[in-house]
C-alpha cells in the first residue's frame, strides 16, 4: 500500500509539472481491493506528502486522517460500475477543458486504440462534487477510458495509475493538435 501511495504522489507531481492541473484543482485515485486511496481536498497536487493521501472504503467512509477530494463519490461510483478500472485521473487540462467549454467535440485521434466512435464521449455539466455528477460520470463513461465533463474537465481511467496518467497526457496533446488544426484551417479560410 505504501508503494502505491508514493505512486499517487509521483503521478500527482507529474501531472502538475506537465500543466494538466493547476492551483488546487484535479484529483487522482487508485483502488486496492475494497479500499481507494485518493488525493485530499483543498490541496495542490504539486507537493503532497504520504499523510495527505486519504484512504476510503467503497461506501466513502474515511479510514485515515484528512479529507478526501470533493470528487470522491465520482471516483467511487466509477469503480463500482467498472471492476476493470484500478486508477482514475481527473484534470482540468487547458486545451481539453477548452473544448469542454466550447461547442466543439474532441476527435478521437489515432492512439486511442480501437476506434469506437469518432469523438470522445462527454456528459452535460453537473455541479462539481455533487451526487449528480458522480452518477452522470459513472453512467457516461460506459466502457470508455476517457470522459469529457462539459464546462468542467476530463476523466481518464485505466488499470494502472501510470496508464491513466499517460492517457490524460495524450488527451491533452490530442486537444492541442485539434486546436492547432482548427486555427490553421480558419487562417486558410481567410486568405
Ligand atoms: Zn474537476
Amino acid at each position: 500500500m505504501k508503494k502505491n501511495i508514493f505512486e499517487i504522489i509521483d503521478v500527482s507531481n507529474e501531472i502538475y509539472d506537465k500543466g494538466l492541473v493547476s492551483g488546487k484543482a484535479g484529483n487522482i485515485s487508485a483502488r486496492f481491493g475494497d479500499v481507494v486511496a485518493i488525493t485530499p481536498t483543498l490541496k495542490s497536487l504539486s507537493n503532497l506528502d504520504e499523510e495527505d493521501i486519504v484512504l476510503v472504503d467503497m461506501d466513502g467512509n474515511v479510514l485515515t486522517k484528512g479529507k478526501p477530494s470533493s470528487e470522491v463519490n465520482m471516483h467511487l461510483e466509477i469503480y463500482k460500475k467498472r471492476p476493470d478500472v484500478k486508477a482514475i485521473v481527473h484534470t482540468h487540462s487547458p486545451y481539453a477543458t477548452g473544448f469542454a467549454f466550447s461547442n466543439k467535440k474532441l476527435k478521437r485521434l489515432e492512439g486511442f486504440g480501437a476506434i469506437k466512435t469518432p469523438y470522445l464521449s462527454d456528459i452535460e455539466y453537473e455541479k462539481p462534487g455533487t451526487d449528480e455528477l458522480a452518477r452522470s460520470a459513472s453512467e457516461g463513461i460506459g466502457d470508455e477510458d476517457v470522459l469529457i465533463l462539459k464546462n468542467h474537465g476530463v476523466i481518464c481511467v485505466s488499470d494502472s495509475l501510470k496508464e491513466a496518467m499517460l492517457l490524460a497526457v495524450f488527451v491533452e496533446e490530442t486537444a492541442k493538435t485539434q486546436f492547432i488544426t482548427i486555427m490553421l484551417n480558419s487562417a486558410e479560410d481567410s486568405n
